[in-house]
Order: structure tokens, then C-alpha cells, then sequence
């Protein structure tokens, strides 16, 4: 949290506000030049080739681009490689990132460590994001997530802490699983921006749309909660889904769903888990018998993030406002650490359906750039099941997969093996694959070829004409 930043109250300052960071500034100025009025980002976490692949042979089939995904259809592709640096050293890689550290490349440019909210690895300086530099331009803002909206993909856009886990002011001091323990230099009676919902709360993002009662709810050492400071700061509140549809753009809105990550759209029926293949008494191979993808009877009352992302469009891009949104379906990852195979499906399901609905705006605004990206790979890969070996010679058959595999039943027919084998603890994890891009309309022309996951920082605010500018004596 090392910085010099200007804060101005609730919202950052406007157009020229400097970023005086340590021995540098940054002047944020909007270019006229700017090809884009508007961008909408989206971020589906974990996401790679395979998880996209699982999710559209079960939606689509094994189809060509005409008949997949919404932004299979979109005029640029790019595979972007993800990087990571150690925190002990800020410059050796690390091969696999997380939501955090590619959070961080794709909002501010910066290659950080894991674990890091748009602050530098090591020296803990704080980095400017393309949703401040948006912001300070003038435009309208938004985040909506399928997980807590304090959670490090949408914290990265415009929060700036040490360590992704302090997400509300009782968290500063915790630790989980990883060497550094909580959040010391940012809380706030140390003088710093508190925890990710503190630095949310004074935000001025217009729209904010996700899970996080939880950490919102954890009162700071003054006795505040970061929910009374929103409120404090003109949000209007919603928790559920009819305050959600009827809200306006008189205020900024906070729409917390949940106390945390929201349920998933999609479940296996009567809770069917991912096993693993087993040898029987006769030396047979036994796979795990077929799951049946159906809706989740415990999605309870609350919006889908199509309908988020919606009204977020509405709210932002009333009047003909320019603005900037990113819209993440975080449970892809989720549902793919639990080894929920049809959980992933719905959630890549519902990326697309807003990206859908972000069309549907491009439909009538064809001056909107529309990006679609993730933040690292994961653990889930289709398999063969052993009936396609059955007529093979020994030596390449029978076949024995290691972790967990779920069988799937498709609804054009046949099943779907699909298998996760990162780890044998409780959960998956992520995988160090390259990862998949697509952008479309103006500014977008660059997301070409193999780019890094910080080039999209600079495909971004191009598009919205927002200038960095070189550090000033
Ligand atoms: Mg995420
Ligand atoms: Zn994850």
C-alpha cells in the first residue's frame, strides 16, 4: 500500500488528478482520439480452452464458432500467456497465477505476485487500474461478480492491499495458507486504505453488483461497518433481486446478494460428485456412474448475472454516458476447485449470456468495445471413458485416470468424461496454461496472436482513449 495517492472523499478526483506515487506521477487526462465510447470487459475465472470446451460440447455440441458461444463469434482472438512473479524476490517466475496476480496484469499491466490486489510484489506499491484512470476520465464505472464483490478479481479494479484475503476490516490480521499474515500496513488507524470493502465503500464506483454482506457487515476499529460507510458515501442498497431490477441511476448502487460467493446456476442431480475410477475385484475398470446436469435447487432469490449485467448496462450507459464495466463469472473456477462439472457448465453459461447482453447493447451503441478474458487456467480436462478402449490391445487400454473424473450426460446423446487430477487434497487447482481472449469493435483490433495477460491493460485504455502519462521532474 506504499503510495501518495489523492483521494478525494468518496470518489477520486477528476480529469488530471495526479497518481503521486513514490519518486513517479501520473496524470490520468482522456484523450479526444478515444475509438471506443464505452468498454465492457469480462472476466471468467479459471477459465481455458478446456473449461470453454467442457461448457460448449455440453451447450452447443462440438460445433464451429456459428454455433457456439456468443464471443466465439467475435472478430478478434488472442491467447494470452499469464504471469507471475515470487513475492520474496518481485522478478522470478512463477508458473501459475491466480485471480489475484491476473487480476492485477489485466487491470493495471502490472506483473505482480500471487495473492497481491494491484499493488507491486515485494515493494507493495499500489498501481493505477484502467477503472481509476476511467474514472478520473470522467467516466461511469462498474464491477459485477458472481463471487463477494470484495473478492480479488473485482477487488483488483479498485482496491489496492497486500494480500487478496483481507476482504472486510475483520480479516486484516488473518492468515490463510500462504506466508504473509494479513494486511498490517493497510489498515486503517496505520494510516492506510483499510480492507478491500472500506476501499470499496469509498470507491465512488457507480454500479457494484455481487455477493459480500459478510465482509461488509465487520465494523473497522471506529465502529463503522464498510456498509453504513457506502451508505454514508449516497450508495443506494439492495440485497436481492426485485431491489435490484428496481433500481435507478439517481445513485450509485451497491447490490450485495449474498454473504459471500452467490449459489451457482446449475448443479449435478441429487448431488453427484466427481470419483475416482476404480479397479473391481475382476480387474475391471469402474468409472463413476453418469451425472445429470439440472438447475440448482438452491439458487434461491437472487439475479442471475445476465440480469446483472443488464441492468448494469442500463444504469451506466444511460443518457449516452461513456463508461467502463467488467462483469466476472467467478464460479467457473469455484465449481472447477469442487470438481462440479455441470456447476462450471451453468457458470460458463451465464458468461456467455451476458456477453450476450452486452451485445445487445452493441446492437444499438456499435461504438462499445467488448473484451472477453481470464485470469489463468484450471484442473478440468475431457478424458476418454473406457469404453473406447475396449476394443484396443492391452498395452494401450484399459486406461486409469488419477484424481476424480465426472461422467456426464450430454443432451445431444453419449457421456462426457471429465477429469480432475491437480491435486488429491479437498480441492483443485489452477494450471499454468495460456488462456483464451476475444475482443470486438473498436480498439479490440490489437487482441491478436499470443499477447501477455498486462497487454490487455493497454488494449483497454487505448480503446478508451486513457493516457498514462511518462513520470514528471
Ligand atoms: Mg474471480
Ligand atoms: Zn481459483
Amino acid at each position: 500500500m506504499r503510495n501518495g495517492w489523492i483521494r478525494g472523499g468518496a470518489a477520486w478526483v477528476g480529469v488530471g488528478m495526479i497518481w503521486g506515487g513514490v519518486g513517479e506521477t501520473v496524470a490520468a487526462v482522456e484523450s479526444p482520439a478515444a475509438p471506443a465510447q464505452s468498454l465492457i470487459l469480462f472476466i471468467g475465472d479459471g477459465v481455458d480452452d478446456h473449461q470453454l470446451t467442457i461448457a460448449r460440447n455440453y451447450l452447443f455440441g462440438n460445433v464451429a464458432a456459428a454455433d457456439g458461444f456468443s464471443f466465439d463469434r467475435f472478430d478478434a482472438r488472442a491467447a494470452a500467456v499469464v504471469q507471475t512473479v515470487s513475492e520474496q524476490d518481485g522478478v522470478t517466475p512463477v508458473y501459475v497465477g491466480d485471480s489475484a496476480s491476473g487480476g492485477t496484469a489485466i487491470a493495471a499491466g502490472t506483473v505482480t505476485s500471487r495473492g497481491r490486489i494491484a499493488t507491486t510484489a515485494r515493494t507493495d506499491r499500489d498501481v493505477p487500474t484502467v477503472l481509476e484512470l476511467a474514472q478520473a476520465a470522467g467516466l461511469r464505472t462498474g464491477l459485477v461478480t458472481t463471487s463477494s464483490i470484495t473478492d480479488a478479481t473485482p477487488a483488483s479494479f479498485v482496491a489496492h492491499i497486500a494480500l487478496r484475503y483481507c476482504e472486510g476490516p475483520g480479516d486484516m490480521a488473518g492468515m490463510r495458507g500462504g506466508v504473509r499474515t494479513g494486511c498490517p500496513d493497510d489498515v486503517s488507524t496505520a494510516g492506510g486504505p483499510g480492507s478491500i470493502a472500506e476501499q470499496i465503500a469509498a470507491s465512488g464506483v457507480d454500479v457494484l453488483l455481487g455477493g459480500g454482506t459478510k465482509p461488509f457487515s465487520q465494523p473497522t476499529a471506529s465502529g463503522e461497518t464498510p456498509l453504513q460507510a457506502a451508505r454514508a458515501a449516497g450508495y443506494s442498497v439492495v440485497e436481492d433481486r426485485a431491489g435490484l431490477l428496481g433500481a435507478d441511476a439517481k445513485r450509485p448502487l451497491l447490490g450485495l446478494f449474498g454473504p459471500g460467493t452467490l449459489p451457482v446456476e446449475w448443479a449435478a442431480q441429487g448431488g453427484a460428485q466427481a470419483e475416482p475410477v476404480r479397479v473391481s475385484a475382476t480387474g475391471e475398470i469402474v468409472y463413476p456412474e453418469a451425472q445429470t446436469c439440472v438447475p440448482n435447487p438452491d439458487f434461491g432469490n437472487r439475479p442471475t448475472l445476465e440480469e446483472m449485467t443488464r441492468k448494469a448496462i442500463e444504469l451506466l450507459g444511460a443518457d449516452g454516458a461513456r463508461f467502463f464495466l467488467m462483469v466476472e463469472s467467478a464460479s467457473i473456477d469455484k465449481q472447477a476447485h469442487a470438481r462440479q462439472a455441470c456447476g462450471q457448465i451453468g457458470e460458463t453459461q451465464a458468461l456467455d449470456r451476458s456477453v450476450q447482453a452486452a451485445l445487445d447493447f452493441a446492437e444499438t451503441h456499435p461504438e462499445t468495445a467488448l473484451l472477453v478474458a481470464s485470469d489463468h487456467g484450471h484442473a478440468a480436462q475431457i478424458v476418454p471413458i473406457p469404453s473406447m478402449f475396449a476394443a484396443l490391445p492391452p498395452m494401450l487400454g484399459p486406461q486409469l485416470p488419477p484424481g476424480r473424473v465426472a461422467v456426464v450426460k450430454m443432451p445431444r446423446g453419449g457421456v462426457m468424461g471429465v477429469s480432475y487430477g491437480s491435486n488429491q487434497g479437498y480441492a483443485e487447482e489452477h494450471t499454468g496454461t495460456q488462456t483464451p481472449v476475444f475482443g470486438q469493435g473498436p480498439g479490440t483490433e490489437s487482441v491478436r496472436g499470443l499477447i501477455r495477460q498486462a497487454d490487455l491493460f493497454d488494449v483497454m485504455r487505448r480503446a478508451l482513449g486513457l493516457e498514462v502519462s511518462p513520470p514528471q521532474p
